[in-house]
């Protein structure tokens, strides 16, 4: 399917997980997706590898978010991706996907300012600063996707901060929403729940049944579970969905 050609992306957090598969899917539906990553090069170029097998067309940018300079650096490597491949910087979708995440949380009693102020420049304030960044790169018909998680909708409290990060990123779609739809830009927020990102507690047999059974559909979601609808928010049939908050959790929040 080639819905999507002739776009590009960055997907933030794609050498791995959920971005890596949004990337794939991406890139398999046409476009031309900026992979990033924040340390782990050999998988980010794995993920370019995949696309290019599929005969899709990716690179990668390396930017650790969450650190002075670090947007600055990350669409240094994006524009130039761009302009050799295409004569010009232009960014028709963003995901914001890449997140510190604390598998197993922290328990309120025990979260320091240090890790709260991290968790938050990487998960709220980078987000914010990488849309700021790509405004001017955004054209009519433009995409933002915000990566949240079902867990802004639970009460755990070795989650807190973690939720607390989501919320604000929550935000970030509601009020760019409202604040680009004048440009034709949508943007929405995608919640997974739990998604088996290749992280070996997916692979204890006691974790993995609980975690599958918090789903409505007892199991835990694929990676490709939750890029299909990113893939489907960054298309052309999305144009009339912003500021939403798209539920990919498979109806763990049912109750
Ligand atoms: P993952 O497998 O842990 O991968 C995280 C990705 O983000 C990697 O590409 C990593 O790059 C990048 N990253 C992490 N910290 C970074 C930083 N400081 N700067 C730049 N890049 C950084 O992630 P995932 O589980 O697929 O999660 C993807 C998104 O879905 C996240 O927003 C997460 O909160 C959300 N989510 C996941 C689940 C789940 O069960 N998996 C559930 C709900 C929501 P490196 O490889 O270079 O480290």
């Amino acid at each position: 399917m080639d819905r999507m050609n002739g776009k590009t992306a960055l997907v933030t957090g794609s050498s791995r997980g959920i971005g890596r598969a949004t990337a794939v899917k991406l890139a398999n539906e046409g476009v031309l997706v900026a992979v990033h990553y924040a340390e782990s090069r050999d998988a980010a170029e794995e993920t370019v590898t995949l696309i290019e097998k599929n005969g899709g067309r990716a690179f990668a940018v390396q930017a650790r978010l969450g650190t002075p300079g670090d947007v600055g650096e990350l669409f240094l490597g994006v524009e130039r991706g761009l302009r050799d491949r295409t004569g010009s910087p232009t960014l028709d979708i963003l995901v914001n996907n890449a997140a510190e995440v604390a598998p197993r949380g922290i328990a309120p009693e025990d979260v320091t300012p240090e890790q709260f102020d991290r968790s938050f420049a990487v998960n709220a304030k980078a987000p914010f600063f990488l849309v700021q960044r790509a405004l001017p790169l955004l054209p009519e018909g433009g995409r933002i996707v915000n990566i949240s998680s079902g867990m802004t909708r639970l009460a755990v409290p070795r989650q807190m901060l973690y939720a607390m990060t989501k919320g604000a990123l929550e935000q970030l779609t509601l009020h760019f929403a409202r604040h680009l739809a004048p440009r034709g830009i949508t943007v929405n927020t995608v919640a997974p729940g739990n998604t088996d990102n290749g992280n070996p507690v997916f692979r204890i047999p006691e974790v993995a049944e609980q975690l599958a059974q918090m789903s409505a559909f007892k199991r835990v979601a694929k990676t490709e579970d939750v890029a299909n609808v990113v893939a489907f928010l960054a298309s052309d049939e999305a144009a009339w969905i912003t500021g939403a908050y798209i539920d990919a959790t498979g109806g763990t929040l049912l109750g």
